[in-house]
C-alpha cells in the first residue's frame, strides 16, 4: 500500500453501504477513514435512523392493534390496550443508540479512523471535513486519500407548492409530537404505502393521496389492486388522482385543500414523494465527477465514476434503493480496490431477482418480474394464482385476505416472477428468491413438499394456471 496519502480509502458517508465497504476495507489491510455529518449518532444512515429499522418497529407496534382486536375470535377477554405514544418513540430511540454504538464498534474494531463532519471533495484525492467547535466556530481538515468512496445517500424530496413549510417528511415522522390523530400521507410509492398502513394501526385517521391511477408503480398490477383494496379494508382512506393544492396552518391544525375543492383537516401532513441524491456541496462539479438526472452519481460496473479515485455506491446512484443493494455494491468496491476475501471469486453485482418487501399491512413479498413485465420481456408466460382466507382469520373475525401469484416463462418453465400479498410476506420470499436465483422451474415447485399448514405451502401447490 502507498505510504504517499493520509489513507488507502476515504469514505464520505456512514450509512449502509459506506460503513460496509470501510469496515471490509479495513479487514483486508487498507488505512480506511469515515466521515458521517450527523457524527456517531449518524452511522448506520438512513436505514438505522429514519429507514427501515425505526418503521419495522413501528410497524411491530401497529401489527398488536388487530392481534388485540382479533385474539377475541381465540377466546381471549379484556380490553385491549391503549398506545403510549411516548413509551414507544423511546424506546426506538433508545434501540437505535443502541444500534449507532454497535456501527461505531464495528468500524473501531476494524480499524477504521471514524470522523465526524461534513466531507467535501477538494480534488481527485483530497477531502475537505468541516466541523463545529464546542464554540461553534467552524474548523476545517484537510485529508487525503488514494481512493475515495461517496456513499452519501439520499434526501425526501417536497414539491413546491403553496404552505409545503408545513408539510413533514419520513425524517420527522419517527418524533412527531403529539401523536397525529388526524394524518395526511402524500405519495403512492413504498414509503408512502407503509406509513399509512402503519399509522392506521397505530390509530391514526389516515388519509392517503396519490395523483396517479393506482398506487406502487413498478409492481405486479394486480398485487397493487389488491393490496390497495386491502388497506381500504383496514380503514386507509386511500384516494387516487388526487393531490394536495395548498397546506394553510390553523389554530386547530392543519387545512388540507385538495386540487378537487375538497378540503381536509389534519395533525401532520407526510410528504412521501420521493428521495433526491445528497449531492449538494459534496465538490463533484469542481472534481467533474459526472453527474445524471437529479445530480445522481454515474458510476461503472465497479462503481468507479468519471474520475478514477472516486467511486459511488447506495442511493447516491439512485439505482435500486435499498440496504442491501447498497451492501452489495459496496462489497463490490472493496473486491475491486484491495481483492477478494481469502478463497474468495471477485465479487459482481447483480441487479436480477432482488427480493423486496413493502410493509404494509398485509405485507407484500415480492421477487422476479411482474406479470406485464414478464409478458414484454418472455412473450409467452403461465400464472398461477392462489386467493383466500389465511387459516388464522377463520377465527380472528378479520375480512383480511392473501394473494400469492407465480409467472413462469412458458417455453423454459422457469419461475420468473414471485408475488405476495399476506403476513409475513417478506419472510416468506426470502427463501423462494434462492431458488429463484438458482434458476428453479414450475416442475421443480411442484416436486418439492409444502408444509402444513402454512399460507407460504401454496406456493408448491398451484397447479391449474390462472391464465396462459
Ligand atoms: P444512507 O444510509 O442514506 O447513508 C448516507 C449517510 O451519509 C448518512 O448517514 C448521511 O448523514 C451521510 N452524509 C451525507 N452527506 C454527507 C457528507 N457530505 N459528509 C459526511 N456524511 C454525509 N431499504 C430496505 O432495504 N428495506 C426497507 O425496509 C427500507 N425502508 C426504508 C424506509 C424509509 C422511510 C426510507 C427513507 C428508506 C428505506 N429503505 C429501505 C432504503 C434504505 O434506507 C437505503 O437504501 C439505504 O439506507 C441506502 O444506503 P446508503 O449507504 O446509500 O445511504
Amino acid at each position: 500500500m502507498t505510504t504517499t496519502y493520509d489513507f488507502d480509502l476515504f469514505v464520505i458517508g456512514g450509512g449502509s453501504g459506506g460503513v460496509r465497504a470501510a469496515r471490509m476495507a479495513a479487514a483486508r489491510g487498507a488505512r480506511v477513514a469515515l466521515a458521517e455529518v450527523l457524527g456517531t449518532d449518524g452511522l448506520g444512515g438512513t436505514c438505522v435512523n429514519v429507514g427501515c429499522i425505526p418503521k419495522k418497529l413501528y410497524s411491530y407496534a401497529a401489527h398488536y392493534a388487530e392481534s388485540f382486536h382479533e385474539s377475541a375470535g381465540f377466546g381471549w377477554e379484556g380490553q385491549a390496550p391503549v398506545l403510549n405514544w411516548a413509551t414507544l418513540k423511546a424506546n426506538r430511540a433508545q434501540e437505535i443508540s443502541r444500534l449507532n454504538g454497535v456501527y461505531l464498534n464495528l468500524l473501531r474494531g476494524s480499524g477504521v479512523t471514524v470522523l465526524n463532519g461534513f466531507a467535501h471533495l477538494e480534488s481527485e484525492h483530497a477531502i475537505s471535513l468541516a466541523t463545529l467547535n464546542a464554540d461553534g466556530s467552524p474548523s476545517h481538515q484537510r485529508f487525503t486519500a488514494k481512493h475515495v468512496l461517496l456513499a452519501t445517500g439520499g434526501t425526501p424530496h417536497v414539491p413546491h407548492f403553496k404552505g409545503h413549510e408545513h408539510a413533514i417528511t419520513s425524517n420527522d415522522i419517527f418524533d412527531l409530537e403529539p401523536f397525529p390523530q388526524r394524518l395526511v400521507v402524500v405519495g403512492g410509492g413504498y414509503i408512502a404505502c407503509e406509513f399509512a398502513s402503519i399509522f392506521n394501526g397505530l390509530g391514526s385517521q389516515v388519509t392517503q393521496l396519490y395523483r396517479g391511477e393506482q398506487v406502487l408503480r413498478g409492481f405486479d398490477d394486480e398485487v397493487r389492486h389488491f393490496v390497495a383494496a386491502e388497506m381500504l379494508k383496514s380503514g386507509v382512506d386511500l384516494r387516487l388522482n388526487a393531490d394536495v393544492l395548498d397546506i394553510q396552518k390553523q389554530t386547530d391544525g392543519l387545512r388540507v385543500e385538495l386540487e378537487d375543492g375538497t378540503v381536509l383537516q389534519a395533525d401532520a401532513v407526510l410528504y412521501a414523494t420521493g428521495r433526491v441524491p445528497n449531492v449538494k456541496d459534496l465538490g463533484l462539479e469542481a472534481v467533474g465527477v459526472a453527474q445524471g438526472k437529479q445530480g445522481a452519481v454515474v458510476v461503472n460496473a465497479q462503481y468507479q465514476t468519471n474520475v478514477p479515485s472516486i467511486y459511488a455506491v447506495g442511493d447516491l446512484t439512485n439505482r435500486v434503493q435499498l440496504t442491501p443493494v447498497a451492501l452489495g455494491e459496496a462489497m463490490v468496491v472493496v473486491d475491486a480496490l484491495f481483492g477478494p476475501a481469502d478463497g474468495k471469486a471477485l465479487r459482481q453485482m447483480s441487479y436480477d431477482f432482488i427480493p423486496t418487501a413493502v410493509f404494509t399491512h398485509p405485507n407484500i413479498g415480492t421477487v422476479g418480474f411482474s406479470e406485464e413485465q414478464a409478458r414484454e420481456k418472455f412473450g409467452q408466460v403461465r400464472v398461477f394464482r392462489s386467493e383466500f382466507k389465511a387459516l388464522k382469520h377463520t377465527l380472528s373475525g378479520s375480512s383480511e385476505r392473501t394473494l400469492m401469484k407465480l409467472v413462469v416463462d412458458a417455453q423454459s418453465d422457469r419461475v420468473v416472477g414471485l408475488h405476495m400479498v399476506g403476513a409475513e410476506a417478506g419472510e416468506i420470499v426470502q427463501g423462494f428468491a434462492v431458488a429463484m436465483k438458482a434458476g428453479a422451474t414450475k416442475a421443480v415447485f411442484d416436486s418439492t413438499i409444502g408444509i402444513h399448514p402454512t399460507a407460504a405451502e401454496e406456493f408448491v401447490t398451484m397447479r391449474e394456471a390462472a391464465r396462459d
